[in-house]
């Protein structure tokens, strides 16, 4: 169904948990997360029976998402459940990629169709001092196992932090280049732990066309710029949330683990699902995605409007 701006809601994210196997700084304070008794968090069931009123109003993609998606046990029956739902075209997951060597054919085989691995330096020391506890190995040996699942079109997103990674830039192209991914350098935001970030670390994603001029402009996806690297078998994309808002083409809202929708990531604006069956629940589907901002007031001074930190949203 169509949003009050005209806007085609079509895709619909899906935190699975909160619970994450890292904690990356900008996500996450160190302690982690509170952990949530079993029954605040919705059932596989009730995940399904969301998914199938989002898809009789005009859902057709999914992505699965966290927290960590895959430290959920029992994900891939879930990505089966979700994928049978008629009208349902597309299912995704983003991941932070180290639990993929175990799960990859798991997440193949229940019809997980596309990956997104987040992935934010390629140097170990640096990834463990921003994941404080992850290990880069895992995700690389994480990206082989999903293409040896037989995953295509995985892509690679990058948060762009000054004074982090912004040095990396061209290393992460050379990684576009060697294998069949698309790298996509998103703006860090200003949101849960991150809003208190020094301005440096916030830099527009065309700090990526300063570092490589040479990109070749292929137009774009609603949501990222996309180029192709001269010579190179990969795709580059530019998310650019902060610097080039894209709400005028924004087709997604959200559910959270614990049943409310989201009609924006950057509002605080939440309408609890759980417990309601039928018309109840298309009713307040509806009434979600017509109350979608047209856009979103989030820029260098004015942090997100969210009340949630990402882990509890799901990006
Ligand atoms: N754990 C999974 C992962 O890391 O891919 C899924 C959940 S994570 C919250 C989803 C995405 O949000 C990741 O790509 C992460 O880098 C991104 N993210 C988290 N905090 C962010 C922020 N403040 N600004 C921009 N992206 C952020
Ligand atoms: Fe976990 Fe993803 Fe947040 Fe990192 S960005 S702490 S991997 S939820």
């Amino acid at each position: 169904m169509r949003d009050a701006f005209g806007r085609a809601i079509t895709y619909l994210r899906i935190s699975v948990t909160d619970l994450c196997n890292y904690r990356c700084r900008y996500c996450m304070g160190e302690d982690g997360v509170q952990k949530r008794g079993h029954a605040d968090v919705l059932s596989f069931e009730e995940i399904a029976q969301i998914a199938a009123a989002a898809a009789s109003l005009g859902i057709e993609k999914l992505r699965l998402t966290g927290g960590e998606p895959l430290v959920r046990r029992g994900v891939a029956d879930l990505c089966a459940m979700l994928r049978a739902i008629p009208g349902i075209r597309e299912l995704g997951l983003t991941t932070n990629g180290g639990l993929l060597p175990a799960l990859a054919p798991a997440l193949k085989a229940a019809g997980v169709d596309r990956l997104n691995v987040s992935l934010d330096t390629l140097d170990p020391e640096k990834f463990r001092s921003l994941t404080r506890s992850g290990t880069l190995d895992d995700v690389l040996c994480g990206l082989d196992a999903a293409s040896d699942a037989g995953f295509t079109g995985t892509k690679l997103n990058v948060v762009l932090i000054g004074g982090f990674n912004d040095g990396e830039i061209p290393a992460f192209l050379r990684l576009a280049e060697k294998r069949d991914l698309t790298v996509r350098f998103i703006e860090l935001m200003p949101i849960g732990c991150a809003a208190k970030w020094d301005a440096r670390a916030f830099l527009p994603a065309d700090a990526v066309l300063k570092a490589a001029p040479d990109l070749i402009p292929i137009g774009g996806d609603g949501v990222a710029r996309l180029y192709r690297v001269p010579g190179g078998r990969g795709t580059v994309g530019l998310i650019s949330p902060m610097s080039d808002r894209f709400c005028s083409a924004c087709n997604r809202i959200r559910l959270t683990a614990d049943g409310r929708i989201k009609p924006c990531l950057h509002s605080a604006e939440e309408y609890p699902l759980r417990g309601l069956h039928g018309s109840e629940l298309t009713d307040a589907l509806r009434k979600a995605i017509l109350s979608k901002p047209k856009e979103h007031c989030m820029d260098a001074a004015h942090p997100s409007g969210a009340l949630r930190n990402m882990f509890e949203i799901g990006g």
